[in-house]
């Protein structure tokens, strides 16, 4: 049985201390044993996020990661230095990331595989636009991107990951996917990782949906039997976000 795993992407927002404040104001909110809580907030607050989250059932996490251990990369942040604090998770390969800031699935490889060696989790994002899911190539399209992100991923590896599946059209745009569309490509990606690895591994790997999940679409969401969960962007900030992971209540 997987156990169900809500992350909030907190995105380029809240200060350092404003990170504080929202973690203590949500740290009572957020309390369900059945569910694994990750906050993944920017680099600057990970400590004092990691201190204000201390007592509690909150993993503190990151959105990014370079794939060098160090060296001449201007701004990145390398994979040890959130080992050194303590990180656990990362997002890896956010649709925001390949818009503004160039990744690709061969990149998000990169990073995945630099992720595994540090022992940090992926969450291993991917999603099609609007304009792909009406041309019919949406399976296709994940399909690729699952392949190309875990090139070279062992099996072992595989089953402790987690992969965000998160169409683009309904990131911040208030639209959802419904929850059978939402679980169609979920068990795609399943049948996918079952492909590349074995049924064990497809049934240990922890699928996530993403885009504009709130506490009204959650409940239906996460009752779907390939979805492990909700990477949660815009209600990961607010109170909403403990009626989201105690959708279950
Ligand atoms: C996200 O940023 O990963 C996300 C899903 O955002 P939102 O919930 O705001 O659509």
């Amino acid at each position: 049985m997987r156990k169900k795993i809500i992350a909030g992407n907190w995105k380029m927002n809240k200060t350092p201390s404003e990170a504080v404040a929202l973690i203590n104001e949500l740290k009572p909110l957020v309390a369900n044993d059945e569910v694994d809580v990750v906050f993944c907030v920017p680099a600057i607050s990970i400590i004092p996020a990691m201190e204000a989250a201390k007592g509690s059932n909150i993993s503190i996490g990151t959105e990014n990661m370079y794939f060098e251990e160090s060296g001449a990369y201007t701004g990145e942040i390398a994979p040890n230095m959130l080992t050194d604090v303590g990180v656990k998770f990362v997002i890896i390969g956010h649709s925001e990331r390949r818009e503004y800031f160039a990744e690709t699935d061969e990149t998000v490889n990169k990073k995945v595989l630099k992720a595994f060696e540090h022992g940090i989790t992926p969450i291993i994002c991917c999603g099609e636009t609007l304009t792909q899911r009406e041309q019919g190539v949406t399976i296709d399209w994940i399909r690729q991107q699952i392949k190309i992100a875990f090139l070279n991923v062992t099996a072992e590896q595989a089953k402790t990951a987690v992969i965000a599946y998160e169409p683009i059209w309904a990131i911040g745009t208030g639209k959802t996917a419904t929850s059978d569309q939402a679980e169609e490509v979920c068990a795609a990606i399943r049948g996918c990782i079952a492909e590349i690895y074995d049924d064990a591994t497809a049934a240990e790997i922890r699928i996530q949906y993403g885009g504009s999940v709130n506490a009204g679409n959650a409940a239906e969401l996460f009752a779907k039997a390939d979805i492990d969960g909700g990477l949660v962007g815009g209600a990961s900030l607010k109170p909403e976000f403990g009626n989201i992971v105690n959708y279950n209540k």
